[in-house]
């Protein structure tokens, strides 16, 4: 069993929606990013890489590279599974915390979770989702952008017979 962690954040920028988890949820603003800009799912991403010691998202998909415009983040995920099976790995199970002050996560969490699952081809059971805020304080605080951690573990697939 190996673990890695993750973390992200994305600013605040014009945008009628934010992704996160997989989710699209209506707000005042979007969030700035080259690709779809799912905190969550970048967060994700770096843990898995971590845990494999395969580097990190931006060695992977470099935002200087226009095939990553706007991209998908759970195509982005799924990649990364991907990867971590050409390494005879497989994600075990994943834990998420993402933290902002707007919009409201909580009700998005099952259907987040769900996602996140059948991404990382897990029972819903392995994917864990908090939402929190930071309090009013610091950058989060003043509704400037939203940040998420991750922790995840990988063990080898079973091998083929
Ligand atoms: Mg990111």
């Amino acid at each position: 069993m190996r673990v890695g962690n993750g973390f992200d954040v994305h600013a605040f920028g014009p945008g009628d929606a934010v992704v996160i988890g997989g989710v699209r949820i209506p707000h005042t603003h979007g969030l700035r990013a080259h690709s779809d800009g799912d905190v969550a799912l970048h967060a994700l991403c770096d843990a898995l890489l971590g845990a494999a010691g395969q580097g990190d998202i931006g060695q992977l998909f470099p935002d200087s590279d226009p095939a990553w415009a706007g991209a998908d983040s759970r195509g982005l995920l799924r990649r990364v599974v991907a990867r971590l099976a050409e390494q005879g790995l497989a994600p075990a199970n994943a834990d998420l915390t993402v933290i902002a002050e707007a919009p409201r996560l909580a009700p998005h969490v099952p259907l987040m979770r769900a996602r996140v699952a059948e991404d990382l081809g897990l029972p819903v059971e392995r994917v864990n989702i908090k939402a929190t805020t930071s309090e009013g304080l610091g950058f989060v605080g003043r509704r400037e952008g939203i940040a998420a951690l991750a922790v995840a573990t990988v063990s080898p697939l079973p091998q083929a017979t």
